[in-house]
């Protein structure tokens, strides 16, 4: 059975920041692998 995109994109895990770990917001997405803590820490 082929999955449509749509269907395909739902079932991506959530991206993580890849400095604490934490789970990043979808509209945050253009910012990298940071979440707004690591990112404002700079
Ligand atoms: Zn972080």
């Amino acid at each position: 059975m082929i999955q449509s995109s749509v269907e395909f994109f739902k079932n991506l895990p959530p991206k993580q920041c890849t400095d604490c770990g934490k789970k990043i917001d979808e509209q945050h997405e253009c910012y990298g692998n940071h979440c707004d803590h690591c990112l404002a820490g700079e």
